[in-house]
């Protein structure tokens, strides 16, 4: 990463952290995915039951493979024979792990979703959210997070899962109905009700999509 946007992510880091304290949310900085990992492990006591919803992110500072490795309860959604118990576990699990499709300058973070497990479980259930973001998902306000969502997570989420949809061909949001649309939920996430419930770790690289 170019220097200067290395420092520029830095310092827009800080101000998203002191806007995430406004809305009792917890912002943590980590310079590199190395930290952000140990930040992340800090944050789940061993023995916890933990799950997640598709987070690209966690994947690539090795948050997954510590937790499969580790003394964890980590309920791994891809390898139940029944996703429906494994949706419904996430619920009452200790902690949830996930990304932002964007999160603005102010702290507000947007994620959509297509099945909503994922949104649903940020709303309310695990006792403790997780958030791995790059700085790369950080946005001026809540239309430059929407289209961010819409025109870059979107299309390339529906590219990852083979749907077919308007954005997954053109690269960019249609608005769509389409039986495949993965925008049926859109969840703005602008305050914790409960105190220490919602983490977020802002990396200073570029994660997920
Ligand atoms: S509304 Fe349809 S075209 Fe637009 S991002 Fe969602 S799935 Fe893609």
């Amino acid at each position: 990463m170019n220097e200067n946007v290395y420092k520029r992510n830095e310092l827009l880091a800080q101000k998203v952290i002191q806007s995430l304290k406004s809305r009792n949310m917890t912002g943590y900085y980590a310079a590199d995915k190395e930290e952000a990992l140990k930040l992340a492990l800090d944050l789940i006591p061993e023995k916890s039951s933990v799950t997640m919803g598709g987070a690209m992110s966690a994947h690539e500072i090795g948050l997954v493979d510590k937790l499969k490795e580790g003394d964890y309860n980590f309920i791994d959604r891809d390898a139940c024979e029944d996703k429906r118990a494994a949706m419904l576990m996430a619920y009452d699990a200790d902690v949830f792990l996930s990304s932002a499709n964007a999160i603005t300058e102010d702290g507000v973070m947007v994620n959509i979703d297509g099945n909503s497990n994922r949104v649903s479980a940020i709303a309310q259930g695990p006792r403790k959210v997780v958030f791995i973001v790059g700085m790369n998902k950080v946005c001026d306000d809540i239309d430059g997070a929407m289209k961010r969502a819409r025109n870059v997570a979107a299309p390339t989420n529906a590219q990852r899962f083979g749907l077919s949809t308007p954005c997954a061909k053109t690269g960019s949001c249609f608005n769509c109905k389409s039986p495949d649309t993965i925008c049926c939920q859109f969840l703005i996430t602008r305050y914790s009700r409960h105190e220490g419930r919602i983490h977020v770790i802002l990396v200073n690289d570029g994660l997920g999509f």
